[in-house]
């Protein structure tokens, strides 16, 4: 396929953010600039860096990134909706965000009406002027502006009216993009794959994906929601997040760009999905999982005697990619299981 032609998918990583709220991950700001440095290096299009109204240390990574070079990526600026005794100009939260000055802003909201009256103690109106009011002010303050609607799969199939509705008041108010969230990590590809069609009839802004992997269906989400049409792709290096973390970027680059015929990052790039992996790994501490799919130091390593023997005649035999194209490489073990060929 002529690479010109293929539909593209902008990538947007939050690691820095939702991935420090995994269960032992931990990154300095500097540390943080760091990894931005390398996906800004790959072609990701976002870098997420955190959430500047809930903590000093990620204010200080917006400091410091306001002082770096990122030649590809925009940094985003992530916090929630306003909340209801402020008005929009005197949220602290919403101050902090435009004070952290990056380019793009991601905002959550409530879809879920269990939330919006349980958790929020609000009305379901009020909870839609929150959503017009704060992302009309950032609108309004040159921000490009990024709508997380927050469980937005378990609110659709809870009241998929109010749902839309909730989506209808950040595409009025100037959202730029809204990304959809199976903040529970409980729904399934087909039940993606049947709301994104529906969604994509009634929104006209791009739709983005942010699935969580409780149910290990996050990169199968995230590939059945761009191929139903989402054109923005929020994930993780190496799935970590909350619980069982985020969809896997690892995964879900080269699943689209070498199987389903999207384009997510220059060809040239492919390489680094594995070295940003191992990276992201020694940073956080952290040893790098050897059955990572595409990055794994075991993706490609052969112990069967028969296995070994075919992929040395050819290499599809037993491999679904060839591990070069993702900077990985091929292993040839030497066990109890060994034939001629493993020795040879
Ligand atoms: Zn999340």
């Amino acid at each position: 396929m002529n690479p010109k032609t293929k539909q593209k998918v902008l990538l947007y990583d939050t690691t820095l953010r939702d991935g420090m709220q995994g269960e032992n991950i931990f990154f300095s700001p500097e540390d943080k600039v760091k990894i931005a440095k390398r996906l800004d290096d790959s072609g990701i299009h976002y870098i997420e860096g955190g959430w500047p109204g809930s903590n000093p240390k990620d204010m200080q990574f917006f400091e410091l990134a306001k002082k770096a070079k990122f030649k590809n990526a925009k940094i985003v600026a992530f916090g929630s909706t306003k909340r209801a005794k402020f008005t929009v100009e005197k949220d602290p939260n919403i101050c902090a965000l435009l004070d952290a000055g990056t380019p793009a802003i991601s905002i959550f909201g409530k879809t879920w009406l269990l939330h919006v009256e349980k958790a929020l103690n609000i009305t379901p109106e009020k909870n839609l002027e929150l959503i017009r009011e704060s992302v009309k002010y950032l609108k309004d303050n040159g921000k490009e502006v990024i709508y997380d609607a927050e469980h937005f799969f378990d609110g659709y199939k809870d009241n998929s009216e109010y749902a839309l509705k909730t989506l209808l008041a950040a595409e009025k108010s100037g959202a730029d993009v809204i990304a959809l969230c199976d903040t529970n990590g409980g729904t399934l590809p087909s039940e993606v794959i049947d709301i994104i069609k529906v969604i994509n009839d009634k929104i006209s802004i791009p739709l983005g994906i942010h699935a969580h992997n409780d149910s290990g269906l996050a990169v199968a989400n995230t590939i059945a929601a761009v191929q139903s049409g989402a054109t923005q792709v929020q994930g993780t290096i190496n799935g970590f997040g909350e619980r069982c973390g985020n969809a896997i970027l690892g995964e879900v680059i080269p699943n689209l760009q070498l199987k389903a015929g999207y384009f997510c990052i220059p060809e040239k790039n492919m390489k680094m999905v594995t070295t940003i992996s191992r990276y992201v790994s020694e940073v956080a501490n952290l040893a790098h999982p050897n059955n990572l799919p595409f990055t794994g130091k075991s993706a490609f390593a052969h112990k069967g005697g028969v296995h070994v023997s075919a992929v040395m005649k050819d290499s599809a035999s037993y491999e679904h990619i060839t591990p070069e194209t993702v900077g990985n490489i091929r292993r040839v073990l030497v066990s109890d299981r060994s034939g001629q060929s493993n020795i040879k």
